[in-house]
């Protein structure tokens, strides 16, 4: 899969992708990364990107002439990739999409900065991605994020590919169940004596009871849109007769 990225701030994309699951994405070739920088589209002195808005008001725009030269840029080196704006008016980003966009071959993701873009922009952008009801002061965070959620997605990024499976989110819209690893007892707590009894079937039950009641407690809105099957019920009965260590 392939990024363009059009920021005014190359090195916070380039220096996130030198570790982690993004550089090795990179290393195995199944993610390719480039940065575009507006001001190298800057017909003005300085390779200003910016200017006061009109009718008033604090802050500066980016202008979007560079911004959408740089777009143009992009989109002949990866064509057929959608443009997204990284915006919080974007639809909220959510780990359905990020799954979504892992089957795409591209995506150009557009990071702002100042007091945000000149509206004219929209027309050569398809999609705007939010991170959620707060306001970042440019879209390079909002990109990374998008890009991490959508790299560790694809086969072979991951080390275990089953993990991103079981994650929170995935397939089934639950959270993710507790985990624990050595030591098994630790400052008088003990780890859940199901984990330890090698019955993979009453492990697989375990752990999706705690998923469940886990929605329950923590996410309501998650909860009210499931429909419960059979399996669900007895999963989630077995865990509400159970201690946290799994004791009946
Ligand atoms: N004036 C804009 C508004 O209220 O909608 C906010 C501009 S913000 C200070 C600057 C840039 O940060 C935006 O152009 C966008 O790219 C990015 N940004 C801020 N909050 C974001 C969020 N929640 N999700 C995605 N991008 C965000």
């Amino acid at each position: 899969m392939r990024f363009d990225v059009i920021s005014i701030f190359p090195e916070l994309i380039e220096g996130y992708f030198q570790a982690g699951i993004l550089a090795r994405g990179r290393e195995r070739g199944l993610l390719a990364l480039q940065v575009w920088n507006p001001r190298d589209f800057s017909l003005l002195p300085h390779r200003r990107v910016d200017d006061r808005p009109f009718g008033g008001g604090p802050g500066m725009l980016m202008q979007a002439p560079p911004l959408v030269a740089a777009i143009a840029a992009a989109r002949e080196q990866n064509p057929g990739a959608p443009v997204a704006y990284l915006s919080p008016q974007g639809r909220p980003l959510r780990q359905a999409d990020c799954e979504r966009f892992s089957k795409r071959s591209g995506m150009i993701l557009l990071a702002g900065r100042y007091e945000g873009v000149d509206e004219r922009i929209m027309a050569a952008v398809d999609e705007e991605w939010s991170l959620g009801d707060y306001v970042l002061a440019g879209g390079e965070l909002a990109a990374l994020v998008l890009m991490e959620a959508t790299a560790r997605l694809l086969p072979g990024v991951l080390g275990h590919a089953a993990s991103a499976q079981e994650d929170s989110f995935a397939a089934e819209n639950l959270l993710d169940c507790p985990h624990y690893t050595r030591p098994e007892s630790w400052q008088g707590a003990v780890v859940p004596a199901v984990l330890l009894s090698g019955d993979h079937a009453r492990i697989a039950r375990w752990r999706r009871g705690q998923a469940l009641l886990r929605t329950r407690a923590r996410r309501p809105d998650l909860w009210a849109q499931r429909v419960l099957t059979a399996e669900d019920v007895r999963c989630l009965q077995e865990a509400e007769s159970e201690d946290e260590f799994g004791r009946v």
